[in-house]
C-alpha cells in the first residue's frame, strides 16, 4: 500500500527529520493521525523559553523585565527531575541577559514559505536580523548545546552533530534567498542552557546539499510502504510524542 495524500502536503524540517528519526512515529503522526501525543519536559521548557525570546525581540518584554517573567510563569514547564537543573541555567541565562542582541531586526518567528526542489516547504526562523554589512544572519534558539566547529581535518562527532543541525537552518537560507529577504550570511545557534553562542559562515554547498538531502528524504518518505520503528531507546521512552501508545516499546 501506498500513501497518496503527500501530493498536497507542505513539507517541513520536523516532518521529514521525524521520518529521520523513526519511519513508525512518521506514520503515527502524519498518516494514522495519532492524537494521543504526550509533551515532555525538554519540549516544554524548549518552547517556553522561545517564548518568552519572542516577547522579548518583539518589545512586550525588555530585557530588565526578563528575570521576573521567566520566574513567574516557570509552572508552565511542568515537574521532572531535571526541573531545578533546568530552571537555573535558565535563570543564569536571562540575568545576563539574552546572548544574541541584534541592532536590526528583520523578523522574529518569521513563518516562512518557499519551494524546495518541487515541493511545497514551510519553516519559523526563531530570529532573522541585519549585519552591519547588510547580509542577514538566521538564528535559532536551541536548549541542546552544541559546540563550535573543531576546523580539525577529520570531523569530530560534534561537527558532525552540528552539520546535521545547520540542515535546517540552511533550508531557510534557501527560503530567505527564493523569496528576495536578502543574502544571508551567517546561520548561528544561540544554545541558551549553555550560554554559548555557535555561528558559521554561510556556504553555498551547504545549502545545496540540504535541499538535496531534503528532496531525497522526501522522496524516500513518498515510496515508502512500510514504516518500521528505529527510534533508539532513549527517545523512544523519554521524547517521542507517540510513546504512550507505540506497541514496540
Ligand atoms: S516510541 Fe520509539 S519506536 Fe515507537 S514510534 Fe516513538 S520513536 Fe518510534
Amino acid at each position: 500500500m501506498s500513501y497518496p495524500i503527500y501530493s498536497d502536503w507542505t513539507w517541513s524540517y520536523s516532518r521529514i527529520s521525524l521520518f529521520e528519526e523513526c519511519p513508525y512515529a512518521f506514520a503515527l503522526k502524519y498518516l494514522y493521525n495519532d492524537d494521543n501525543v504526550q509533551s515532555n519536559f525538554y519540549a516544554n521548557f524548549g518552547t517556553y523559553i522561545h517564548r518568552i525570546h519572542e516577547l522579548y525581540y518583539t518589545g512586550v518584554l525588555t530585557k530588565a523585565e526578563l528575570v521576573d517573567y521567566y520566574i513567574q510563569h516557570f509552572d508552565d514547564v511542568g515537574p521532572h527531575k531535571h526541573r531545578s537543573k533546568y530552571f537555573i541555567e535558565g535563570l543564569n541565562y536571562f540575568e545576563d541577559g539574552v546572548a544574541v542582541t541584534p541592532s536590526f531586526i528583520v523578523g522574529v518567528e518569521k513563518n516562512i514559505l518557499f519551494k524546495v526542489g518541487e515541493y511545497n516547504f514551510t519553516g519559523f526562523i526563531d530570529l532573522l536580523y541585519k549585519n552591519n554589512d547588510g547580509t542577514l544572519t538566521i538564528c535559532d534558539h536551541k536548549s541542546h548545546v552544541l559546540k563550535p566547529r573543531s576546523r580539525r581535518k577529520t570531523p569530530t562527532v560534534s561537527d558532525k552533530e552540528l552539520d546535521q543541525y545547520l540542515k535546517q537552518l540552511y533550508l531557510y537560507a534557501h527560503g530567505v534567498h527564493q523569496l528576495g529577504l536578502g543574502s544571508v550570511g551567517q546561520l548561528q545557534f544561540n544554545c541558551f542552557r549553555g550560554q554559548i553562542t555557535v555561528s558559521e559562515r554561510y556556504s553555498k554547498d551547504k545549502e545545496d546539499e540540504a535541499v538535496e538531502w531534503a528532496t531525497n528524504t522526501i522522496k524516500k518518505i513518498e515510496g515508502a510502504t512500510e514504516f518500521m520503528p528505529t527510534g533508539e531507546w532513549y527517545y523512544c521512552h523519554n521524547l517521542c510524542d507517540h510513546r504512550g501508545v507505540c506497541e514496540y516499546i
